[in-house]
């Protein structure tokens, strides 16, 4: 069971800010900006490119998306995945990072603060 799998299923704790029947989104526990939310689709896959469904993956990128507009009220943000170790994945269940909130729209200052230096 991964660690996002136990956010689902409530046993362990977590700040939730969107939730339906297929994607959960709650807030990184070590945020690297100022607004930190992963969306992570409740079918488990490894990393993305286990998902050959391209509808699946357009909709992740979907609901990313509206959770970045509505629930976490950004007009601008980042939307990032790490896949593989080497790109920094250390939770092997895809998930979506939304990052934004920088001040002064600036988020080119910040665009290395997803990779592991
Ligand atoms: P990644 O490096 O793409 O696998 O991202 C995994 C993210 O999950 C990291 O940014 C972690 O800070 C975050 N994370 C790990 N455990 C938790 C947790 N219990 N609650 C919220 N976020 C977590």
């Amino acid at each position: 069971m991964t660690i996002f799998e136990k956010i689902i299923a409530r046993e362990i704790p977590s700040t939730i800010v969107f939730e339906n029947s297929d994607y959960i989104a709650f807030k990184d526990i070590n945020p690297k900006a100022p607004v930190h939310v992963l969306c992570v689709p409740k079918k488990v896959s490894a990393r993305l490119d286990e998902i050959t469904d391209a509808l699946e993956i357009g909709q992740l990128f979907q609901t990313a998306s509206r959770v970045a507009r509505e629930a976490c009220r950004l007009t601008d943000y980042r939307l990032a995945i790490n896949v593989g170790a080497g790109a920094g994945q250390i939770v092997f269940h895809t998930h979506v990072h939304i990052l934004g909130g920088w001040k002064n729209q600036d988020a080119d200052t910040h665009h290395n603060e997803m990779g592991q230096q």
